[in-house]
This record gives C-alpha cells, structure tokens and sequence, in this order.
C-alpha cells in the first residue's frame, strides 16, 4: 500500500511536515524538577469539589518546583459545550484562589505562549500529525457507519466478546486503495483509525505518582483518532497537546486510568516522551457502615455553591482539601499552627490510592482555627462581603452601624488565645444577633431563659438593682468583677465556687448565677463571650436600657 498516496488522499490540504508546528513550542527552559501540568475540563462550566481538588493539587505541585500550571480547553466533544462554559470554570476556580499561568483569563481571553489552549482552534495541528501517521501505514480510514458499528456491538454482546473494533472485528483495516478510492469517490464519510498493534494478553508499566507501579492491559482497540467532522477524539487531541505544552505531569482523576495503557500506547506511537501520571482518587464519603464517592443528587457538598452559600473561607476549603489530599499536613500543621498554607508541599506519593473520606466536622473545626486566627479587619470584611449576597438585610444593618459591629466582630480576637466560634458566616448572625436591639425584641418574644423563676426572681431582681447602681462602663475587668463579688455578697450568694460546686445544697447560689444574671439580661443567652467586654461593647446606655427591660419583665410578674 503506498501509504503517502493515502495520506494525500484523506487529507490532501494538510502538510504532514510537523517540523514548523514543533518549532513553536520550545523547549520551557525550567529547571529540571520544575513540574508543568494542567487542569484539562470540557467546557461544561460545571466546577465540583473533586475539579477543585485536583487542580488544587496540580497548581501547587507546580508554584512548589516553579513550574507552570496551565488550563487547557478540551472542546472536542461538542455535546458536552456550554455557553460561557470557560469564564465560569475560571471564575469558579477562581473564587477557591486557582489561577493560571496559561490558558483563559477571568473575562476568557486567552494568554500564554504554548497556545491556543482551545483544542478545536488546533484542528490543523492535529490534522497533520494524523497525516504523518497515515503516512507511516499507523492509522487508517473507516468508512463504517454508526449503524453498522452498532449492529457490531450487538453481535459481540450476544456472543459474550469483547466490545469493540480489534482484530478481525477491525473491518476496514484491510481495505485496498481500490476499496478506499472507490468509497470517497461515492462521497462515502469517514473517521480516522489508529492501527493497534497493541495485544491485550500483554502488559504495559504504568508507574503512577499516586499509585506505584502498575501493569496495565495493552490496548488493542483501534480507536478513533479523527472524527467525520474533522476534529480529533480527546485521547488524540490530549497526546499531542501535553506533548506540545510540554507538560510533565497529568494529573488527573482516577476514572482517567483505565485510558491510561491507550495514552500511553500513543505517545510510544507518536515518539514522544510520555509525560509522568498521577491519578488522584476520587472523595469520598462515610455513608452508614459503607463507603462511597459524594454524588450530585445526595450531597451538597459536592458542588462549589454550597461553599460559598454557606460562607466558609476560602482558606478553609483550600485548607480542608490540603488534609484530604496529604495525611502528614496535620502534623505540620500542628507543628506550625500560624504558617501560610503555602509553606506546605504537597507530595504525590502521600495521597490516598482509596479515596479520601470527606468530613464535614472535621472542615468546621478546621475553618474554626482558621477563622479564629483572622484579625477583625479580616474578619468583618470577609463577613460583609459574604452578608452583601447571602444576608442583604443584616448586611444593611451592618453598614448602617459599622463601627459598633466592628468592635463586636472584635470581641476576643486577637491575643493569645483567640475565640473558637465561627466555622462560617453563616451563622454569625445567630452568634451575634443580641447585640441588635431589634433583633434581641424579637428573642425576647418567647420570654427570658432565666432558670427557676419562681423561686430565684427576687435574687435576680435584686442583682440587676445592685447592678445598676455599682455599673460604671469605664471600669476595667478587675473593677468590674469586684462589683460582681459585691453583689454576690449582697444577694447571700457564695463567691467561693469550690465549696459551692462540693455542695450546692448549702448554698443559695453562687457568683456564677449572678454572672448568669446578667448574661442573660444582656443576652438572653447562657454562653457568650467575655461578658464584660460585651458590655463595653454594647455602651452604658444600651447596657441600663436592657436592665431596665429585664426589671420591667420581672416585676410584672408578680
Ligand atoms: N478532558 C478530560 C476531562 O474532561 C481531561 C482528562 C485529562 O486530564 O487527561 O476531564
């Protein structure tokens, strides 16, 4: 068969001299550990926990040996575009702090130097290659219709066989440039097949970043390279493009590894250096006794919204997946409470082969550390930023009082020991909603939560009246706590909480119901921060208006 004559035939406008094409994608000029990898998605627009995770990782495996991380574009199957697809993947990704040093900006303008990184705008690219193929007898054309390829697989199903265009089952294979020549005078369409020299019964070494060494079944199939319309099929597009790209390391989901014998098998046929693999497993999750991969319909979490609805920091998350994607990073982390996330690589070779298991408590006490070590300024802005579009009320509230709610954002901030509240914004209005005079009325519809009224009424009348006349809202803690003593004295409380925890029984009360008095006058809360700090918080007036509140409840019940 005189495979040039083919070659011109098929594709006779297509110069399969690839020299230009190489010569514009130079040599990097990285160093030699330098990674350069992708995040490779159709246009779907469709971003989920697990697209976050691997490009995740892949950005920082390639900010950590200064290497590139580039998006490539995978538009080949034009079922599965969709409009604006590209500008709502960057700007999902975005949002998670995934920037790329190549491929698509935020408004989806295209920059970089080893472009275009939108596959059907490299028809020609891989045109050529395919020509160069036919021309050394390593693919050819198949004019089998889809019907006929269809009756095939029913044929093979019945009969138990693998499914498939291999070996005898591989029909045009063996068409003569008779056969050929007549189909296309007919007008006949065909694809482009490669010719597999591939025998299943053998193997191929994978060694897998993630997984070790592997033996994978050779890949017999002769697969489609080129479609009727003239573009290439992914597995296709892909070989050339990392080759091309000069990309070191796919990293890539695990339901990509059983395509990874046939990948490999093409960068062997193309004569190009394979690039290294790493395939991440999928998340998963603890259902019952069993587990499973998160799902769209049953969790969501799976999907990038619940994050941000929510309001979990972005650090958050990055920080959760960095403990998904490396069980040492709790020992770092431990080790370096206050270190940029950064400061950690991550290693391949410390991943899961299973899947990680997602745990939602685990990503909130997590986001609790993280919040916790935020300043104020962090804290009411990126609080603000998440109200103004998941709370425009309470974010109204705020602007309107900026300076009262910047210093309760600042209650126990800061300082050694930071408070532990808010693993996300949103439930810090729950937190925080006393401090609003409306909001507080709207709590005390259903009445204070003092315990044992009946008996207790007057102790508690008579601390809030003892209270309002010690209170001064310039006193420093100390000051303020020896007033608390003084009232507990006053009442017939005990300030010895010892004696009074040993035996309860011997003893009206103790400071802590005093304090608890006043907690809940403030409040109407059991547990909050530093009571006196919330007072100076709240202001003199704020702090006699709720006494006298609560002195007008309690008297009326008499
Ligand atoms: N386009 C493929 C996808 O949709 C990319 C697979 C790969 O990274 O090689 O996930």
């Amino acid at each position: 068969m005189d495979y040039k004559k083919l070659a011109d035939l098929l594709l006779p406008e297509i110069n399969s001299d690839v020299t230009e094409i190489e010569n514009k994608y130079p040599d990097r000029g990285l160093d030699s550990n330098a990674i350069v990898t992708r995040f490779a998605p159709s246009p779907t627009g469709f971003v989920h926990l697990g697209s976050l995770f691997a490009s995740m990782v892949a950005m920082r495996l390639a900010r950590q040996t200064n290497g590139v991380f580039y998006l490539r574009i995978e538009d080949t199957d034009k079922k599965r575009e969709v409009e604006g697809g590209i500008t709502k993947i960057v700007n999902a990704l975005s949002k998670f702090g995934i920037y790329f040093d190549e491929g698509f900006d935020k408004d989806g303008n295209e920059f970089g130097n080893y472009g275009p990184y939108l596959q059907s705008k490299r028809e020609e690219i891989y045109k050529s290659y395919i020509k160069s193929l036919i021309e050394k007898g390593l693919a050819y054309p198949c004019f089998c219709s889809p019907e006929e390829i269809e009756k095939q697989k029913e044929e093979q199903t019945a009969k138990d066989l693998r499914v498939g265009y291999y070996g005898t089952w591989a029909k045009c294979r063996n068409l003569s440039m008779e056969d050929i020549e007549k189909n296309i005078k007919e007008g006949k369409e065909f694809i482009i097949r490669l010719k597999s020299e591939g025998d299943i019964e053998k193997f191929i070494e994978l060694n897998d970043l993630i997984r070790g060494n592997l033996s994978l079944p050779e890949n017999d199939q002769d697969i489609v390279l080129m479609k009727t319309n003239g573009l290439p099929t992914y597995h296709f597009a892909h070989v050339i493009d990392d080759h091309l790209m000069k990309t070191t390391h796919v990293i890539r989901g695990e339901e990509w590894l059983p395509s990874a014998s046939l990948h490999l098998q093409l960068f062997n046929i193309m004569g190009f250096k394979a690039p290294l693999y790493a395939h991440i497993s999928t998340i998963r999750k603890q259902d019952g006794p069993s587990k499973r991969k998160l799902s769209k319909r049953k969790d969501p979490e799976l999907s990038m919204e619940f994050y941000e609805k929510e309001g979990y920091p972005i650090q958050t998350v990055i920080e959760y997946l960095t403990n998904l994607a490396n069980s040492s990073f709790e020992d770092w982390r431990k080790n370096n409470p206050l270190a940029p996330l950064e400061d950690y690589n991550i290693r391949l070779d410390n991943m899961s082969v299973s899947g990680p298991l997602f745990d939602i408590v685990k990503l909130e006490d997590i986001s609790k550390t993280i919040i916790a070590n935020m300043n104020t300024d962090e804290v009411f802005n990126l609080y603000n930023t998440w109200a103004k579009s998941f709370d425009a009320d309470f974010a109204k509230i705020i602007e309107d009082n900026k300076e009262y709610y910047y210093n309760i954002f600042s209650i126990e901030r800061g300082g050694v020991k930071p408070r532990k509240d808010f693993s996300k914004w949103s439930e810090v209005k729950n937190y925080i909603s006393y401090f609003n005079d409306e909001l507080f009325a709207e709590n005390l519809v259903s009445g204070y939560i003092f315990d044992n009224l009946d008996t207790r009424r007057e102790d508690i009348i008579n601390t809030l009246q003892n209270y309002l006349s010690l209170y001064n809202e310039n006193d420093n803690n100390e000051e303020w706590f020896d007033k608390i003593k003084v009232i507990t004295d006053k009442i017939g409380y005990t300030k010895d909480m010892k004696q009074y925890k040993k035996n309860p029984g011997n003893f009206k009360g103790s400071i802590a119901d005093v304090a608890t008095f006043i907690r809940i006058t403030m409040t109407n809360r059991k547990n909050t921060p530093d009571l006196h700090r919330i007072m100076i918080v709240m202001g003199k007036e704020r702090v006699e208006k709720r006494i006298h509140m609560a002195l007008e409840f309690l008297n009326k019940m008499q």
